[in-house]
């Protein structure tokens, strides 16, 4: 059955689109099909909390848990990880929690207490409602990018980068920054996966930043890179920042910009010309 999207999907599908990225992208990311996130977002279906965690992590948002008073109860893998402490803070056993929630067994709060990754986003809403909490989408500080908003979307999914605080492109040569960002990888659930992933990605698809614990330069060690554009394969010298903060080059060489740059030149030139010849024309006429 059709009905309004959830406030919250609602709020993911506007981000996404402001973010030009499609179902399908979407899809990847998430390891599910593109229909899938189509239902989601037409309110056929609602997703899983797994898949709303990430989701809000691609457009660089997060999701929280608040109480009535609007204080943060659960955010980020805590939502799903860590859903007992709200009932434990309570006093109520799981038996109380199933009456309370009108469902039979508390079987179903026990499953979803051990990890709502895959509960449904309406189940989950009325299982923390009887709790009195509610969920909120907020927006991840804009200094704080992580590699999952670079242009490549094919990196594992639930990684510690897409949830941490610490900033994931630190500028080259801030060791400091670098550790710590390292740190987070060595820490995540899916470093081993990661790493696979970081040391076959193609160069031009690489987001920058610290990936698996790598460095731009600890992970390209051949320092070569093939052009988008001329598809010839050059030193990475060859190839401009994309940034002031050098977290990651261009995937189109340098020469292949100069020409792109000269040919947009001479469009703009005639462009002018041709609207000053048709003004010269009417005055004329
Ligand atoms: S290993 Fe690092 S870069 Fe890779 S997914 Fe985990 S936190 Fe992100
Ligand atoms: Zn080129």
């Amino acid at each position: 059955m059709t009905r309004a999207p959830h406030p919250l999907v609602t709020e993911l599908a506007k981000r996404t689109r402001d973010r030009d990225l499609t179902d399908k992208a979407v899809a990847k990311v998430l390891e599910v099909s593109a229909k899938s996130v189509s239902n989601w977002r037409h309110g056929k279906a609602s997703p899983p909390m797994g898949a709303l965690l990430g989701w809000s992590a691609l457009v660089e948002a997060a999701m929280e848990a608040v109480d009535r008073d609007g204080r943060v109860v659960l955010r980020d893998d805590e939502l799903v990880e860590d859903l007992r402490s709200l009932r434990r803070a309570r006093g109520w056993s799981q038996e109380e929690l199933a009456e309370r929630r009108h469902v039979s067994k508390s079987s179903v709060i026990s499953k979803i207490e051990a990890d709502a990754r895959g509960t449904a986003l309406a189940t989950y809403l009325a299982h923390i409602a009887v709790l009195d909490v509610r969920l909120r989408l907020v927006a991840n500080p804009p200094s704080k990018p992580h590699p999952m908003g670079g242009p490549t979307l094919s990196m594992p999914k639930g990684g510690a980068c897409t949830r941490t605080a610490v900033d994931m492109m630190p500028a080259a040569g801030d060791e400091q920054a670098e550790d710590e960002a390292r740190e987070v990888c060595l820490n995540c659930t899916v470093f081993v996966a990661c790493l696979s992933w970081a040391r076959t990605v193609p160069e031009q698809d690489d987001p920058g930043g610290v990936l698996a614990a790598m460095t731009l330069a600890e992970r390209q060690p051949t320092g070569i890179r093939t052009c988008s554009v001329c598809e010839k394969t050059k030193p990475m010298a060859e190839y401009a920042w994309a940034d002031d903060n050098r977290r990651a080059r261009r995937a189109e060489c340098r020469a292949c910009v100069r020409v792109r740059a000269r040919a947009l030149q001479i469009a703009t030139v005639k462009k002018k010309r041709a609207t000053e010849r048709a003004a010269a024309e009417q005055v004329a006429a």
